[in-house]
């Protein structure tokens, strides 16, 4: 980055300006713009008119006079439309078109008002740089208000903050009024335009500092009093870094209402990180949860059950009460027919001996 010490930037600097406002003006739009063939469009459909109107002819008579007012109406809007475009001119026609000049003794300018003036040869921007703002007991160190000079219908700006102490809820927040890089202007929007559109890039330095020197609370992207705060990445509230925590599993930060305990081992989690049990419906952690062996849903250390959850085990149990009296009749006939060699037990045989005995003879 050349600094403004070394001339030469400065007039690479101006004679890129000078050339800017050179081209805006000569290539200005006309200024007076009719519609096309509305003098003979206005005197055709009066001559129609009037001939249909001397001979009866009503219909005709009355689409004649429409078109005719329609002809009337387009030519008031260019009319108005040409006024306007005249007395912007009229501004314009008294100022001088900013020389290379003008242009030099406005940079100069800057020196001495600004902690240090360059020009990034890189980006081709005109920079200046603050001396660091504090706002509200809030520091928000210096700023650089980066003009750039190669723009070709209109010359635009960035706000850099070198200190980077942003919001810390929204890092693309770097000072209350200014979001991505850009100055939320406010009542300052019309002095700027004006400033830059006729050279005067002091004043328009000047102008966005003050801006930057400004707090104003009903135009801040972030309040001063919340500048520390951080944001819930849950519910998105803005809270003081004391009362929030962060989440065990993903570390995202989470508001006091929002940060929940995994009822088994205690950790913190955010609503990402915690699952219902399928069992008992309470909140865990991952780590805290096993899948259930049969129907694989998650299921607490409490309500697993042989690594089952209560609905599986119960139908676990189920089926294998119901397969052990299915199995049992099929074990029992050992009969005697199949085994003959085996000596009888005289306790199955007995009961057949009392049956014989009790029939009578
Ligand atoms: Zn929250
Ligand atoms: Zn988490
Ligand atoms: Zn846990
Ligand atoms: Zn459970
Ligand atoms: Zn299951």
């Amino acid at each position: 980055m050349g600094s403004f010490q070394d001339g030469r930037w400065m007039l690479k600097a101006a004679s890129q300006l000078a050339e800017h406002y050179r081209s805006k003006w000569e290539s200005s739009q006309p200024l007076c713009i009719w519609p096309p063939g509305y003098q003979q469009a206005i005197e055709r459909w009066q001559r129609l008119y009037q001939r249909a109107r001397g001979r009866g002819w009503n219909g005709a008579a009355r689409h004649c006079l429409r078109q005719l007012l329609s002809a009337n109406v387009q030519l008031a809007v260019a009319v108005n439309a040409g006024q306007e475009r005249l007395l912007v001119e009229e501004r314009r026609q008294q100022q001088t078109i900013p020389s290379e000049r003008m242009v030099v003794d406005e940079l100069r300018s800057l020196a001495s008002e600004f902690e240090q003036v360059a020009y990034d040869r890189q980006s081709q921007e005109l920079v200046a740089v603050t001396e660091p703002i504090t706002l509200d007991e809030v520091d928000l160190g210096p700023f650089e208000i980066r003009l750039q000079l190669n723009g070709i219908d209109k010359l635009c700006y960035r706000i850099v903050a070198l200190d980077n102490r942003s919001a810390r809820g929204s890092s693309r927040v770097s000072h209350s009024h200014v979001q991505d890089e850009t100055l939320c202007e406010g009542d300052g929007h019309h002095a700027i335009a004006v400033a830059l559109e006729e050279g005067r890039l002091g004043d328009f330095f000047l102008l966005v500092r003050q801006i930057l020197r400004t707090y104003n609370s009903a135009s801040a992207y972030v309040y001063l009093s919340d500048w520390d705060n951080v944001t819930c990445t849950d519910c998105g509230d803005s809270v003081v870094p004391s009362e929030s925590s962060g989440c065990d599993r993903c570390e995202e930060t989470l508001c006091e209402s929002c940060c929940c305990l995994c009822d088994h081992c205690d950790a913190t989690l955010c609503n990402q990180c915690r699952e219902g049990c399928l069992g008992c419906d309470d909140r865990f952690c991952t780590n805290c949860l096993s899948a259930c062996a049969d129907c694989e849903e998650p299921c607490c250390p409490e309500c697993l059950f042989e690594g089952r959850c209560p609905d599986c085990h119960t139908s676990y149990e189920e089926s294998h009460e119901i397969d052990e009296d299915e199995v049992a009749p099929t074990e029992e006939p050992e009969s005697p027919s199949t085994d003959q060699n085996e000596t009888p037990c005289p306790t199955d045989i007995q009961p057949l001996c009392l049956g014989e005995a009790a029939v009578p003879a």
